[in-house]
């Protein structure tokens, strides 16, 4: 693999490789793009088949903080780091404390925190060697729960959607599909039944449904259904809350939904061909950066000095960026995706443009 190419290709600034034998550390850092602020991103932790397949995650996903960043309008560009191991096997206090001495090395050019196989506890550790983690528990200075402000994100986007479809936001008596109930899906469900909705919940982990079915009003409730029926239910939203990819060939025909809108990092397997399909079935799609970006502004909000009312305002404020991004898809009829993408390009451009006058 030419990893300049690779790195010319996604756009990328700087890329790192950190090794500490004594710890069997293996990292790679990844830096997309600065203009914004310091590039925040998380820490995957995963059993990386091939270095290839680990370089490829970071690059990918770090681009995609850019943007993730961007449309969230936060003070910060797009970074991401993987830790090559088995999360289940081969974490130490050590490797995380080593890994800190790596990222404080950057001199504040990333900021990072949890992902996929990592958890804040592991980053106590980082953070005795490193003011540069955040999504710390709230006992050594973090914010907490992310899920919480992710799930009002998504509820939020649930309500502009509702909007955009049918000119209001009430939701008494619509019906909702939700894949996954997890910390953030369980989340949504409660704010969707507050606000009257009726929901079918879906999960391959049977007591996080028990517990939503004993908790939820009977009248809310439409009943639990297998993983693969939640497709083809005949509701107003689906509302993807566990796995990415979950948008393709497979389970695009069979939706009878009128719009999806979900905490699910990457929904769609094909950005290009599986948005269009969308747009071409007239099936809203809400970007999932976008409405899933409340825990992101809550971490990024820990590096300035968490205040829970501005992630509070901030996190609502998803409500208007999607109106605007339903407006520019309609406008040049373009998959939201794209409209969500050209608008944070343009931001982006703006930034650049000012940051270039000298203070
Ligand atoms: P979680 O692990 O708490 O919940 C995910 C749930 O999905 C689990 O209950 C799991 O059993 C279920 N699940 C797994 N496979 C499934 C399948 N095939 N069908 C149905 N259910 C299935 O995770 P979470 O924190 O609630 O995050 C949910 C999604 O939102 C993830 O994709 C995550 O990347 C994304 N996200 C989370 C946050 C956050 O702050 N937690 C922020 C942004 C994005």
């Amino acid at each position: 693999m030419g990893i300049f190419d690779e790195m010319a290709k996604y756009g990328h600034e700087q890329l790192h490789f950190f090794q500490h034998r004594g710890t069997k550390l293996k990292a790679i850092v990844a830096i997309h793009n600065t203009v914004m602020g310091p590039a925040l991103g998380g820490c995957r932790m995963r059993p990386y088949e091939t270095e290839e397949d680990a370089l490829f995650d970071v690059l990918r996903l770090s681009r995609g903080m850019t943007y993730k960043c961007g449309v969230a309008d936060v003070d910060n560009g797009g970074g991401k780091s993987v830790l090559i191991g088995d999360p289940n096997a081969d974490k130490t206090p050590e490797m995380f404390r080593a890994f800190g001495r790596y990222v404080e090395g950057l001199g504040g050019r990333f900021y990072t925190g949890t992902d996929m196989g990592t958890t804040p506890q592991d980053f106590v550790h980082s953070q005795r060697e490193s003011t540069r983690f955040v999504g710390l528990p709230l006992e050594y200075g973090g914010s907490g729960n992310t899920a919480i402000p992710t799930a009002l994100g998504v509820f939020q986007g649930i309500r502009a959607t509702a909007r955009e479809l049918w000119g209001h936001e009430d939701l008494a008596g619509k019906t909702f599909a939700i894949q996954g109930v997890g910390k953030v899906g369980a989340l949504v469900v409660e704010h969707l039944v507050h606000a009257g909705a009726r929901v079918y919940i879906t999960d391959v982990y049977q007591p996080f449904l028990d517990t939503l079915v004993d908790t939820t009003p009977k009248a809310n409730m439409l009943g639990v259904v297998a993983p693969t029926e939640i497709y083809g239910l005949d509701v107003d939203m689906f509302i993807p809350c566990a796995l990415g990819a979950i948008l393709n060939d497979e389970t695009i025909p069979q939706l009878m939904c009128k719009a999806i809108v979900g905490s699910a990092n990457n929904q769609l397997l094909d950005m290009e061909k599986h948005g269009a399909q969308l747009h071409d079935l007239g099936i809203l799609y809400a970007p999932d950066y976008l409405v899933n970006a409340g825990g992101l502004i809550q971490v990024a909000d820990e590096m300035k000095g968490y205040v829970p009312e501005r992630v509070l305002a901030k996190t609502n404020s998803i409500y208007q960026m999607l109106l605007q991004i339903y407006k520019l898809s309609k406008e040049q009829n373009i998959p939201t995706w794209l409209a969500a993408d050209r608008l944070v390009e343009a931001r982006i451009e703006t930034i650049k443009d000012f940051k270039s006058v000298r203070i």
